[in-house]
């Protein structure tokens, strides 16, 4: 602050200075030679500082202020104090400029429900909250006739689902029809969550799966019905404990996780079903499930898992899924655990082996449809095929353990599909329908452990796009507008991560594409992969080269070290024709389905040598721009979730981790862009239109930006408050709503 030290010195303004252990405190200059100066602190020490290091405080008057916007001077600490006191005060939600700040209280708020939805509904309160930006949407949706998008995101355990279920009520609570739909849509949550959630280390209820919601709204403004569009294919691979990573103790990699479980389902199931089905699935209780004895959690504090499979019937039964199709689902799961506790017999002395006949084995092939010894075969052998002929290969330990777990993983992330469907089909958008929409999104958060696989490199490269997406509609648009505009504007410096993003996508050398073709060889391992990535990316200097098997990303939060270990497996997902055809010779509904699904998917002809299937991460790729190009043609709102503490604890903010998250996500700089920008713009046309009539000067000329300059004037905005562009006018923060006023006294 070397600029203001006089001016701070002399009026014996506020400055914070940083302690020794990080922490931020306020003094005031006691003297100063420019470069150094002395700080007396609250309690009367002094102390000497470099000036550089200071930053100015706000004025008292401004402590606590609900938008970033207010403040004299916006700076680090300012931020985070600001934060903190609000947060101390149960006021969890901020503003910065047009992003809403959102930080996890970990306790019930007293915040939400019908009052607060009539209070924002009526505009009695303006105090920042998940509900007003609900209510920005859904107005500019209804007088703009523009699809609206609400884009929440933050790291895993800050708060995104919940948030976005708060975003729902609201929506719901303004267009329900009392037709039910409305209640239909909440009720998907419930669902979703059993399915798609598990407890990791760092939230009780994760999502391990990226979603979209898209209610949509009749000309009334009436829901009319809904569509749920998933990032899916990270449901079947993530999370230990779960069927998609099997610890093989017998190899020697036991993998014992604590505090993790698998996806919420498996528990619900086991402790909630009725005991005919128990009976009919052959289900026991959860501990005796290979998939998830492997944790030591099997339960999460303070939930009642059977009492949640009863709410999740309910719900199914709301969405209209009948009685018959929810067993169908559940024998599907149960099929899945069992399969988990299938084991392996040595059979010669070449390391092959058998499934074992027994208990598991017949359950699983009860329960899937098809005859005990065509699973042992095919879980046992795959068919090698050299032109029109086939010969059996017995399988290894770990080649068997890799099928069962292949074929584990693809029911379930079949079933979670097949589910989607069936909430799909129930929710569709009547007839009737204006084909306004506003989506909310819901999306995993960056994710950085001391170990990070496959599943984070997935979805950090998801976090890289959509803070793109964040950067370019904030910053880049803003600013490349006012240039495009004829608007005069000093440029704000911002991290752009478009060299990140090019480190993914690439091709032919991307990290992606990289992937993919090492996934092609039969003879590449791990370690041939991060060679690979050394030899070709070390120029991008997002790309960081390590020892062995490990790679680093520079990614906009941080910089993450990836295990490759794992890698080509996961993203080749290999299914062997036998399992498919297994699963299509099933007497069941469901296997036939799915196996039908998986067959048609290509347009090739599905053979033995070709089973259609496209890797994981240019799955992923696909999904991920579909979502991306969606999101595009909406106007966005943006809600960034912030965890206070990594420990899930109420009343704990600690300033270091929220710093850390407010750099990443570049709110700071949001707030600058917005500080010096007009945050409200209007094409001359409009602005004429809505408010040309509450002209008294008569004698103006007719053409839409006289008119538009004659109001200005006649209701004194001042010069600095707006600008002129050639198309649009540009207005400061509370012009439009001062012109509304006025608009609403006629
Ligand atoms: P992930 O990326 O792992 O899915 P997330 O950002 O979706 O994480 P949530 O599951 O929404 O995180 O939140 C984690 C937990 O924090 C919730 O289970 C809940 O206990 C608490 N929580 C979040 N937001 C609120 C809130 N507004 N009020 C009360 N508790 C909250
Ligand atoms: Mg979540």
């Amino acid at each position: 602050m070397s600029t203001d030290v006089w001016r701070f010195w002399f009026q014996k303004l506020s400055v914070w200075y940083q302690l020794p252990n990080g922490q931020w405190d306020t003094g005031t200059i006691k003297s100063t030679s420019g470069e150094e100066s002395y700080i007396s602190l609250v309690n009367g020490n002094v102390i000497k500082v470099s000036t550089e290091d200071l930053f100015p405080a706000n004025p008292q008057i401004l402590e606590g202020v609900d938008d970033l916007l207010q403040f004299s001077f916006l700076n680090e600490p300012s931020v985070l104090h600001n934060l903190k006191y609000r947060y101390t005060r149960d006021m969890i939600y901020s503003k910065a400029g047009p992003v809403l700040i959102a930080i996890n209280p970990f306790k019930h708020a007293q915040l939400y429900g019908n009052d607060f939805v009539t209070a924002y509904r009526q505009k009695t309160t303006d105090s920042p909250h998940v509900y007003a930006v609900a209510d920005t949407a859904y107005n500019e949706m209804m007088s703009d006739g523009v699809n609206q998008s609400i884009i929440i995101s933050g790291e895993s355990g800050s708060g995104k689902t919940e948030t976005a279920k708060f975003t729902m009520q609201y929506l719901a609570a303004l267009g329900g029809a009392g037709g039910g739909i409305e209640h239909e849509v909440l009720k998907t949550n419930c669902i979703l969550e059993a399915f798609g959630n598990a407890k990791t280390s760092r939230n009780d209820n994760s999502s391990r799966f990226g979603k979209v919601i898209e209610i949509h709204f009749s000309y009334l403004g009436k829901i009319s019905g809904a569509k749920i569009q998933t990032l899916t294919d990270l449901v079947c691979m993530l999370n230990v404990g779960s069927p998609m990573k099997s610890p093989d103790s017998l190899a020697g990699k036991v993998q014992l996780s604590t505090s993790e479980r698998s996806f919420h389902i498996f528990y619900q199931l086991c402790a909630g079903a009725p005991p005919s089905l128990k009976e009919k699935l052959d289900l026991r209780t959860a501990k005796e499930y290979y998939y998830l004895n492997q944790s030591d959690c099997l339960v999460i504090n303070g939930v009642d898992d059977a009492n949640k499979f009863n709410k999740l019937m309910e719900a199914l039964d709301i969405i209209q899924i009948s009685r018959e199709q929810q067993e169908h689902a559940f024998a599907m799961l149960a099929a899945i655990l069992w399969l988990g506790n299938i084991s392996f017999q040595a059979i010669d002395n070449e390391n092959h082996v058998e499934a074992l006949a027994g208990e598991a084995v017949s359950n699983a092939a009860k329960l899937l449809g098809c005859g005990v010894h065509e699973l042992i075969v095919a879980l046992s052998t795959h068919k090698i095929w050299a032109g029109k002929d086939g010969v059996a290969k017995k399988l290894t330990l770990q080649q068997a353990i890799d099928t069962r777990d292949a074929l584990a993983k693809f029911i379930y992330a079949s079933l979670f599909d097949w589910l989607l469907e069936q909430i799909n089909k129930s929710l569709e958008v009547g007839k009737w329908c204006t084909g306004r929409s506003i989506s909310i999104l819901d999306i995993f958060g960056f994710e950085s452990f001391k170990k990070n696989s496959f599943e984070q490199f997935c979805i950090n490269y998801a976090n890289e796009r959509l803070q793109q997406h964040f950067n370019r509609h904030l910053l880049k648009l803003e600013q490349e507008e006012y240039e495009v505009d004829g608007v005069d504007w000093t440029k704000v410096e911002f991290e752009d991560n478009q060299e990140c993003l090019d480190l993914f996508e690439k091709r032919p050398l991307g990290l992606l594409s990289l992937l993919d073709e090492e996934s092609n060889f039969p003879k590449a391992t791990d370690l041939t992969f991060a060679n690979k990535l050394k030899q070709h990316l070390n120029a991008n200097p997002c790309f960081k080269g390590d020892r062995g098997r490990a790679f680093g990303v520079r990614h906009y939060a941080g910089e993450v070290l990836y295990d490759t270990n794992g890698f080509l497996e996961k993203n080749r997902d290999p299914l062997h024709f036998e399992l498919v055809q297994l699963l299509s010779s099933s007497h069941c509904q469901l296997p036939q389905l799915f196996a039908s699904k998986m067959l048609n998917q290509s347009s090739k002809p599905a053979s033995p040598l070709n089973v259609p299937k496209q890797s994981v991460g240019t799955k992923f790729k696909g999904q991920l721009f579909k979502l991306m190009h969606q999101l595009e043609n909406t106007s966005p709102h943006f809600i960034r979730c912030i965890k206070p503490n990594a420990r899930q604890l109420p009343c704990k903010y600690e300033d270091d981790l929220v710093l850390q998250q407010l750099r990443c996500c570049g709110v700071l700089e949001v707030v600058r862009i917005s500080r010096c920008g007009y945050p409200s713009r209007i094409t001359h046309q409009e602005f004429a239109e809505r408010y040309g009539f509450l002209l008294s000067e008569t004698n103006v000329a007719q053409d839409p930006l006289s008119i538009a300059v004659a109001v200005l004037q006649q209701f004194n905005i001042l010069p600095e408050m707006y600008q002129v562009g050639y198309t649009k006018l540009y207005l400061r923060t509370g012009q439009i709503g001062a012109l509304e006023d006025k608009r609403k006294q006629v």
